[in-house]
């Protein structure tokens, strides 16, 4: 019976610890989103994230082997579920930080992992970590030859310290609570200025405090509107010879590595968005009668826009299970099914959200609703975590190039 997509009894008790923290802390914490500013805004979050971190969730996130919780990518995806249906901004804080810590949990070794990490194992503070790839201009083409500009930020060894000059945009949390810097950054930048992009790349770890990370503005989202996400320069950043993850120039392959995971929870967000906005959208259609003689749900076209949208939640989740599931077993369709659960998730989140505002008319265009604020974060999706244009055609277009590409491989492993 290896199909079976029922929860253990430890993953239920996780998905209840979650909901429950959700609905107590993070929901209260969206009022965060009314502040004017995004850095008033995401300081206003930070009682809810410390909270999330002495609940354990970060310790969670991170593997049983390095010293955290976390038994695989179906537990986090169970948690970020439940927390990212009632705050994207905070649960993306969380995630974001997992994503800073994936090359380091991927690529490092006992030494960098024993040390870098600690301050992610405690249940105090509000350690952020942050993956930055994204700079100014675009990285859709961050492996182009040239004259593609690729990935601009260099390092360059001087003694035994590397020294980072560029900028980086769209990272999350990556100037921390206070402009300095988060914990650690694991920044891409390109070791070796004539080798090819294969090779020339590599990812290596910022420790705050760190001279030369200066702040230039904190972007003004669309959504995740309590989310930090800060245009910075590394201006002659010096890191030790002993922070390069992984093999020196191995970073875009690094990368790939780290953004498998990350798509299939991508696909997750997408689900809770549009069991957010499903749960508000049947509660209406139920008592809303919208001066009629009956709630609105009794007429056909209410029902079956309903039933079109819990179908479609449904089928995402179980894509991004399978996902998270051959990601966890390391299954060679791994990449494949966590790009296409992040490829439909998004897309689909975008269209449900929309769908169950016409349900539930214009009521759903006052921010007093929660509808407005979900289709604002569902829009994220399609662009973050590589745009879907990209995806598609760096990722998923090159597997299926591949001359042994077999289309049924993802239908027949066998259990073992
Ligand atoms: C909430 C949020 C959180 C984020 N967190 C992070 C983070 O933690 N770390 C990080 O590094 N980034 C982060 N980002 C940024 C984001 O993940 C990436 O920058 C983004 O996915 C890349 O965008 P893009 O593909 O549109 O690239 P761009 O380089 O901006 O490309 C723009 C567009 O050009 C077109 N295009 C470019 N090249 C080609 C081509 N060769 N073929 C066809 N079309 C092309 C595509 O239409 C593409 O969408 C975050 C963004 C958001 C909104």
């Amino acid at each position: 019976m290896a199909i079976d997509f029922r929860l253990t009894a430890r993953q239920r008790e996780l998905q209840r610890q979650s909901r429950e923290f959700a609905r107590d802390v993070l929901s209260p914490a969206l009022d965060a989103e009314a502040l004017s500013s995004p850095e008033e805004r995401f300081a206003a979050t930070k009682p809810a994230y410390e909270a999330m971190i002495s609940a354990g969730f970060l310790r969670k996130c991170i593997p049983l082997s390095a010293g955290g919780e976390n038994a695989g990518l179906i537990d986090t995806a169970i948690m970020a579920e439940e927390l990212y249906a009632l705050n994207a901004s905070v649960a993306l804080t969380l995630i974001g930080t997992v994503l800073g810590l994936l090359p380091l949990l991927i690529g490092g070794t006992e030494e960098q992992r024993g040390r870098l990490l600690r301050p992610f194992l405690r249940l105090t503070g509000a350690p952020l970590a942050g993956f930055c790839a994204t700079e100014p201009g675009g990285s859709a083409n961050a492996a182009s030859p040239p004259p593609g500009e690729g990935v601009r930020t260099t390092a360059v060894l001087q003694g035994d310290r590397w020294i980072i000059e560029g900028r980086k945009s769209w990272v999350s949390s990556a100037t921390g609570w206070d402009r300095k810097g988060a914990d650690i950054l694991s920044v891409l930048c390109r070791t070796d200025p004539d080798a090819a992009a294969e090779r020339a790349i590599s990812v290596m770890v910022v420790e705050r405090p760190a001279s030369g990370l200066i702040f230039e503005r904190a972007i003004d989202a669309v959504g995740h509107r309590a989310h930090l996400l800060p245009q910075f320069n590394l201006k002659g950043v010096s890191v030790s010879r002993e922070n390069v993850l992984g093999s020196l120039g191995g970073g875009l392959a690094l990368t790939a590595a780290c953004f498998t995971g990350a798509a299939a929870l991508v696909g997750i967000f997408a689900v809770a968005l549009m069991r957010a906005a499903f749960e508000f959208a049947l509660g209406f259609a139920r008592t809303e009668r919208r001066g009629g003689i009956q709630p609105i749900i009794e007429h056909q076209a209410v029902g079956y826009a309903l039933a079109d949208a819990k179908t479609a939640i449904e089928a995402t989740r179980w894509l991004c299970w399978r996902a998270c599931q051959a990601v966890d077993a390391q299954s060679p369709s791994a990449q494949e099914l966590a790009i296409e659960a992040k490829i439909h998730g998004s897309e689909t989140a975008v269209r449900v959200v929309t769908d169950l505002m016409r349900v539930v008319g214009i009521e759903s265009y006052d921010h007093a609703l929660p509808l407005g604020r979900l289709l604002q974060d569902a829009l994220a999706l399609p662009v973050f975590g590589g745009g879907n244009i990209g995806v598609r055609r760096r990722q998923l277009h090159a597997i299926l190039k591949r001359p042994k590409y077999d289309p049924l491989a993802a239908v027949s492993e066998v259990e073992v």
